[in-house]
This record gives structure tokens, sequence and C-alpha cells, in this order.
């Protein structure tokens, strides 16, 4: 299996899977604290499927304080990501593996995003994968740093409105690709090894 893989796909989860979860009254923007909560984003199974179907292994490294905060327990936030999942799966793709942070920014653990103990974790779950055909795709600064730390190629996800974008150049942080969502990542892909045949790691815009 593992020499037909062209590489891996190391996924955020919150923002790129699956809606972040806004509390009006309170103002907030969190991770989903309850299955119920979760709200994956439409395209989201069909996506993974077609990138699956491209030779991708995909896993998920997320950073999950909220329990550890206070804000819902472990359990809460296991059972939603179970949920999250079951969802994502629903086309037949899989998701090999999980990694998740658990702590909080001050607990100064080792797994914590923008480390890279997570995505070193799942590239360890396949031997010899080429990282330089391997991506982090997420919506934080956070992912871009680990992925552009490790040598992975990045996807930033978000708007082409991007508030985020002069932090990133600010940081010296160079995503591969800006895409609005994952499932333009999905299409996205499907020719971006025929235009890297010139080998430049220069930032690329898709919208279409
Ligand atoms: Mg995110
Ligand atoms: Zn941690």
């Amino acid at each position: 299996m593992t020499s037909t893989l062209k590489g891996i796909i190391i996924l955020d989860r919150d923002g790129v899977i699956n809606e972040m979860v806004i509390d009006p009254e309170f103002g907030t923007i969190d991770s989903p604290l309850h299955p119920s909560q979760v709200k994956i984003f439409p395209g989201v199974p069909t996506a993974l499927k077609a990138i699956e179907a491209m030779g991708y292994a995909l896993f998920i490294a997320s950073n999950q304080p909220a329990a550890a905060k206070g804000k819902t327990t472990r359990k809460n936030l296991e059972a939603a990501h179970a949920e999250i999942l079951a969802q994502s799966q629903s086309a037949g793709a899989t998701i090999r593996k999980s990694f998740i942070c658990w702590h909080r920014a001050e607990d100064a653990c080792e797994c914590r995003k923008p480390r890279v103990a997570l995505l070193q974790s799942a590239l360890e779950q396949v031997p010899g994968i080429p990282l330089q055909t391997s991506w982090m795709v997420g919506d934080g600064i956070v992912d871009i740093a680990a992925g552009q730390t490790l040598g992975l190629r990045t996807a930033f996800i978000g708007p082409k409105k991007c508030d985020q974008c002069a932090i990133l150049s600010r940081q010296q942080l160079h995503p591969t690709a800006h895409i609005a969502s994952l499932e333009e990542f999905s299409e996205f892909l499907k020719t971006f090894a025929l235009r890297t045949n010139d080998a430049t790691r220069k930032s690329t815009t898709a919208w279409n």
C-alpha cells in the first residue's frame, strides 16, 4: 500500500473539516464542545474521498484545549471528534488516525501546534513517505508554521479577504497554496502535480 502513496495529508480539523461554533450570547467562537454542535462543511466527505483516491493517506492533527480550560469535558470532546470522523468519512474515505493535543498553551506541552509532534506522529504512520509531496492543510497560522517547519507543503484554508495573511508574511510563513475550502483543495490537488515540475515553492493562489 505504502509504495502506491503519493504522500500524506495532515488535516487541521476545526475550520477545515467542521465549522467553528459561534455563541451569539457570549460572542465567542470555539471548537464544538459537544457532538450536538458538530456541523461539517458541505462537500467535505466527497473531497476526502477524492483526495484519498489521488493517492494520499489522510490524518488529522488538532489542538483541543477546551476541556483543559474547563469549558467542557474530555468525554464530550472525544464524542464530538467521533461524530466529526463519522460524518467526514461518510462518502467512504478513511481518516487513518487522529492526533490531538488536549493541552492549553500555558501547559507548554510538546504536542500543541505550532509544535510539530502531532504532525511527526502522523508521518511516522507511513514510514518513508516523502515530505515534499505531503501536505499540512489548515486555517490557522499554527498549522502553516508546523507544516513549514517540517518541510511539508502547506495549504492555508481561508477566505480570499485574508485577515491572517499579514501575520503569515510577518512570520515568514509562505503557504504553498491559499484556498477557500477543503472541497476546493481537492480540485486544486488534481492539477497541482502537473504544475509543480518547475519545483518552485512559490505561493500559489487558487480560487476557482
Ligand atoms: Mg483550525
Ligand atoms: Zn499538547
